[in-house]
């Protein structure tokens, strides 16, 4: 079951040659959502190869180099004929803004647009997973980072014990390897323990948007398996950083230290490191001792299951 992020966006506050501005699609199992919808994302969509069978858009704040892309992308899934509902979520300030929009021009959408306005630590349940938005400190009270958590999977159940021990393949196999004992024609009871291993960690991938280094993220992503952390300036700019509420790209090396998190991509990068963020790269690196990785547009990020060892394993 893939799980996979391609960056579409990845430079902050204008779009530069080299970069366009915040969004990063997550493609689960043959669903896709994006995160951020800057301006001429429906481009980058195409150019990267995502399509446009999005069911879900997820905000993290509403400063135009995260939003305006919206507008754009509503339209063109009316054209396309579009009838499922689309699904926006954001902070507060969504329902007013998303509204608006969708009156702008005279076309009527083809589609129902879902507009919800998602609270800090209160999770949206899905089948395998949950996203769980948490407040970062960006525009007060209305900034978000969402993690998105897989369940737990059952442990691995034992085919050639099973058939060992006689118990019939059917109905049976499913309940022990769901947790329940049975009770054989013959008179045997087997606990699941005897068939199935432990359960499995699913994947957890944080994404903070725009912020300050903060408490929030580093419980939110407390040993994730791919942290996505802003990274606007480098030690030079530390500053203007804290000035403008965002995060140097040592802060957001140490945010994933302390977070223990396997993999940190850094994005969201000030017009002067358009062509080269290596200096970023290099100042994260400092702080960071996991994988550290410098996203471009185009760049697709796969998140490997992996046992409780670390080692990636196929499902
Ligand atoms: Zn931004
Ligand atoms: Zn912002």
């Amino acid at each position: 079951m893939s799980l996979s992020l391609t960056f579409l966006g990845t430079s902050a506050s204008r779009p530069t040659v080299e970069r366009g501005v915040s969004s990063i699609a997550l493609t689960r199992e043959g669903e896709t959502m994006l995160f951020d919808c800057g301006e001429g994302t429906q481009r980058q969509m195409m150019r990267y190869g995502v399509g446009f069978t999005v069911g879900d858009v997820f905000f993290t704040h509403f400063h135009t180099d995260h939003y305006l892309g919206a507008l754009g992308l509503l339209k063109t899934l009316a054209l396309q004929g579009r009838e499922e509902p689309l699904r926006l979520w954001g902070p507060r300030g969504a329902q007013a803004l998303f509204k608006r929009a969708e009156g702008l021009g005279n076309e009527k959408l083809t589609y129902p647009l879902i507009i919800t306005e998602v609270e800090p630590d209160t999770p949206i349940l899905r089948k395998g997973y949950s996203i769980r938005p948490f407040a970062v400190e960006h525009r007060q009270g209305a900034a978000v980072g969402y993690a998105l958590v897989e369940h737990e999977r059952l442990g691995r159940f034992d085919p050639e014990h099973a058939k060992t021990l006689g118990i019939p393949e059917g109905p049976l196999w499913g309940k022990i390897h769901k947790g329940e004992s049975v009770t054989l024609p013959d008179g045997r009871v087997i606990a699941p323990s005897a068939l199935v291993g432990p359960t499995r960690p699913g994947r957890t991938v944080v994404l903070t948007g725009d912020t300050r280094p903060c408490a929030a993220t580093i419980q939110a992503s407390h040993q994730a398996d791919l942290l996505v952390h802003e990274a606007t300036f480098g030690d030079e700019e530390a500053p203007r950083a804290a000035e403008t509420m965002h995060s140097t790209a040592r802060e957001a090396g140490t945010v994933a230290q302390m977070a223990k998190v396997r993999t940190l991509v850094l994005t969201h990068f000030s017009a002067r490191y358009s062509r080269d963020a290596s200096d970023l790269g290099r100042e994260a690196r400092e702080a960071f001792t996991g994988e550290l990785l410098l996203a471009k547009d185009g760049l697709t990020v796969d998140v490997p299951f992996r046992d409780a060892a670390g080692n990636t394993t196929a499902e």
